[in-house]
């Protein structure tokens, strides 16, 4: 998991003197090409690349051998790792990430954090409050890890059982009583919540627990937080942190394959209007190496074939031999789409990893596409 002080870790290196080699691996497990840690021959493919761009750099090749050496150690937990050295200062930044990002090593004055800190600032992090008559608990999930922050109990008067008839004038008042407190209690957890929700910067809120009480609080709830309410949940107060977990887990999940099928739909919709968009890998080379890309979009786990002018950094298509720019020979890429990826990140551009029904509408299309600048 990344915490803040590691992103703050991070930025001074960022600030360093002197180079940093910064590596982005993806090491995850559900990727078959990724077990029996073949990640490790993907960095030193990655590494070779690297030094033939930077021929007789000796604090490079120094710096490479530290950093093949740190990677074995690295259990792969998660989808990608990030991992920065710098070797005068003797810092090593690493951090196995739940964020699936590209693969590319960079060489360069200060770390290359950029791919980082925007797939941090792109996902969203949960708030999820479980309710009942007289509890409430809240939790945050961000990055796949779970917090509980606050046992929120009110002093509740119980609700009492079957009436009696000789009681039922004081029962019903104290039924009357009770309600109050619920919604006291209701009023409460809600004013609670607006004020974690903002501390905590908590850009989504999942309400679960009784639904009759859990419904009440979604109507509580100050008007600015209500847009960011997703779901009332039936999962009860009592649940694991594991069970709740899990559970915010398929609402994210829903969440980013609805947005991200919502991008390739507009993409597609540019795409056969000969608008600001193009499909297919060799539109899509064009539009990179022209600096246009704004936006590059492509399946996840795409594996295309390539080739690099490592003189002028244009990429091509597995075809092409010679460079059209500087008519060298084209050196070819087995991991094109990570390579696609870094030219657009380099320039300022983003990119986009779709799966699940956004991958199928692009599937049907082409493997990679670019939305380009207006
Ligand atoms: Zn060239």
């Amino acid at each position: 998991m990344i915490r803040h002080r590691d992103v703050e870790q991070l930025q001074q290196l960022s600030q360093a003197p002197g180079k940093t080699l910064t590596v982005y691996l993806d090491v995850d497990q559900t990727n078959v090409a990724n077990r029996k840690r073949q990640f490790e021959t993907h960095l030193k493919d990655m590494l070779k690349q690297l030094r033939a761009a930077h021929p007789d750099d000796d604090e490079l090749t120094l710096t490479c051998g530290e950093v093949e050496e740190i990677v074995k150690t690295i259990e792969p937990t998660g989808k990608a790792l990030v991992l920065a050295r710098h070797r005068t200062l003797g810092v090593t930044f690493r951090n196995v990430i739940r964020i699936a990002l590209p693969s590319f090593a960079y060489w360069s004055n200060g770390a290359f954090l950029r791919p980082l800190l925007e797939a941090l600032d792109e996902h969203e992090r949960f708030g999820i409050v479980l309710v009942d008559q007289k509890r409430a608990r809240l939790f945050t999930v961000f990055l796949g890890d779970i917090e509980e922050h606050k046992d929120l109990i009110s002093q509740i008067p119980p609700r009492p059982d079957a009436p009696t008839t000789d009681k039922l004038r004081s029962q019903s008042k104290m039924e009357r009583h009770h309600d109050e407190s619920v919604s006291t209690h209701v009023r409460f957890v809600a004013a609670e919540i607006a004020r974690l929700m903002d501390q905590l910067e908590v850009d989504r809120l999942i309400i679960g627990g009784n639904v009759g009480v859990a419904s009440e609080l979604a109507r509580a709830l100050p008007k600015r937080l209500r847009g960011r309410l997703v779901e009332v949940l039936p999962i009860p107060v009592t649940a694991t942190t594991d069970a709740i977990l899990t559970r915010a887990g398929e609402v994210q999940m829903r969440l980013e394959r609805a947005e991200e099928l919502e991008i390739v739909r507009d993409l597609l919709k540019e795409v056969r209007k000969n608008g600001r968009a193009v499909a297919g890998l060799a539109a899509t080379l064009e539009a990179i190496n022209e600096g246009r890309v704004w936006k590059l979009v492509y399946l996840q786990g795409a594996a295309l074939e390539g080739g690099v002018c490592n003189a002028c950094n244009m990429l091509f298509d597995p075809a092409d031999e010679v460079c059209a720019v500087c008519g060298k020979k084209v050196e070819s890429e087995p991991h094109m789409v990570d390579r696609m990826a870094r030219a657009v990140l380099e320039h300022g551009g983003h990119v986009e990893m779709v799966d699940g029904p956004a991958a199928e509408a692009l599937r049907a299309v082409a493997e990679v596409a670019a939305l380009m600048h207006s």
